[in-house]
């Protein structure tokens, strides 16, 4: 019996354990933190062993096969020992896809810097709304893995992936790639290098071929430059980020949706031109987009208080997608920005501040870096270390007509537990302002 051995218990690595279960191998699973209640519970009740704590690496070099957590990096010690061996390993992803089942579901897989969520819930929602029978995870909700071992099976597979869990595939092969953008985030795992990263970002369709589609970014600059010198063996399919994208032009109409902004509208055509791939008609994507409801913290409309309207941007956590969210924006702008750097480089975002935003309220513990950039470019800078203080120093900037935007292109460890954390104390100050506005 093949012995799979899975490394990290989280969402993916419980998945990938029931997969395994359901597929009759010889299941263990070794997490060298300690594993959390839920998921021990999932485990005993399948009647999986585990180690919680510890990895045993007697017990984890037994195995035929490793499926390991996107967050444990190829260079530790004890992956290193299991190449050495000879055991293959591979991520969630991959062990989810090579024991998919006969009936050989449609895959649908997306990735990109930014916009990854957005898109793959839209294109579920496409599918899903024409009757489609559709299942949605990965990066998202329920691992693939997780999603394979449920029964029934599903006809079709939406799937957010990330580049770590890219970086473990093998024959992975999508019917539909989507490429969204890339732009610099998470070098660190890649040596610095933004080459490392492009790279990984287009393993989603290092074994497509002719059979299977590639829906990528036409105006992305680095997706350009890879493009030139390597070669995709799907047939391409590339969308313009310009707002008239020959795919939106005259044949579905934007306005009636809840999706806002130039990028949103590119997320739209991706997710369109899948739909249509998989043979959607144009009522039904229609239909779609008009009921379509975006997850929170991603350019959320909270409230109008005097006239200002408070916009939730919280899941904003590098400069690409500020400069995307201000894009969006057509009145003018106090911008909440700030929290733990991961080396941004506020460059890109120093024309559209200039042009748009009448105050920044820089919200996080060390905000030095920013003051020093947005000091000589915007009138009024003020710093807040809290979100019920970033939306009142917001106030002193506002006048009828004005937007407030949460839209901080740094990580939220320093200040909150998470983005959703910082997201729900921004919308808890907004309300409470609102509240307040109300009673006088
Ligand atoms: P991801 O899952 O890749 O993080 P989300 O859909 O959750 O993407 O959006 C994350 C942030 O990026 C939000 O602030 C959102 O407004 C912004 N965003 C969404 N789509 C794009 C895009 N195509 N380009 C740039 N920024 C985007």
């Amino acid at each position: 019996m093949k012995k799979v051995v899975i490394l990290g218990a989280g969402e993916s690595g419980v998945g990938a354990a029931l997969l395994a279960k359901k597929c009759g191998f010889e299941v263990f699973v070794s997490d060298k933190s300690p594993i959390k209640d839920n998921f021990q519970k999932e485990l005993d009740d399948a009647q999986i062993l585990y180690e919680s704590g510890q990895h045993t690496e007697g017990l984890v070099l037994a195995a035929d096969e490793i499926v390991k957590s996107p967050g444990i990096p190829d260079k530790v010690e004890l992956i290193q020992a299991a190449h050495k061996k000879g055991i293959p390993v591979m991520s969630e992803i991959e062990f989810a896809y090579e024991n998919r089942g006969k009936d050989e579901p449609y895959i649908i897989a997306i990735t990109g810097s930014n916009g990854k969520t957005t898109t793959t819930s839209l294109t579920y929602h496409l599918l899903k709304t024409a009757g489609k029978d559709v299942a949605v995870g990965g990066n998202i909700g329920k691992s693939f893995a997780r999603l394979l071992a449920e029964e029934p099976l599903h006809d079709y597979y939406v799937l957010e992936l990330s580049s770590f869990q890219l970086d473990g595939i093998i024959h992975f092969r999508p019917n539909i790639a989507i490429l969204l953008n890339i732009t610099p985030d998470h070098l660190d795992r890649y040596d610095y290098k933004m080459a490392n990263y492009v790279a990984s970002k287009f393993r989603i369709a290092m074994n497509q071929t002719e059979d299977d589609i590639f829906i990528f970014n036409k105006d992305d600059v680095e997706m350009q430059n890879f493009m030139d010198k390597n070669v995709v063996g799907a047939n391409e399919w590339g969308i313009s980020t310009q707002f008239d994208s020959p795919i939106l032009r005259g044949r579905f109409d934007m306005s009636k949706t809840k999706l806002r902004g130039p990028h949103n509208y590119f997320n739209a055509s991706c997710a369109i031109a899948a739909a249509i791939v998989c043979g959607v008609g144009d009522a039904k994507i229609q239909q779609g987009l008009e009921t379509f409801v975006n997850a929170p913290h991603r350019l959320e409309f909270v409230a109008t208080i005097n006239a200002t309207d408070y916009i939730n941007d919280s899941k904003a956590t590098n400069v690409d997608s500020v400069y995307w969210a201000l894009k969006a924006m057509n009145k003018p702008t106090v911008l909440i920005l700030g929290g733990q750097d991961k080396g941004n480089d506020y460059k890109a975002l120093e024309k559209i501040v200039s042009e748009k935003v009448k105050a920044i309220v820089c919200m996080g513990v060390d905000n030095h870096k920013i003051l020093e950039f947005f000091t000589p470019i915007v009138k009024n800078i003020e710093e807040a270390h809290s979100a019920v203080e970033a939306v009142h120093v917001s106030t002193k900037y506002t006048e009828g007509g004005d937007v407030v935007l949460l839209s901080p292109a740094c990580a939220s460890f320093d200040l909150f537990k998470n983005y959703e954390d910082r997201g729900e104390q921004f919308k808890e100050a907004v309300l409470k302002l609102s509240m307040l506005e109300m009673s006088n």
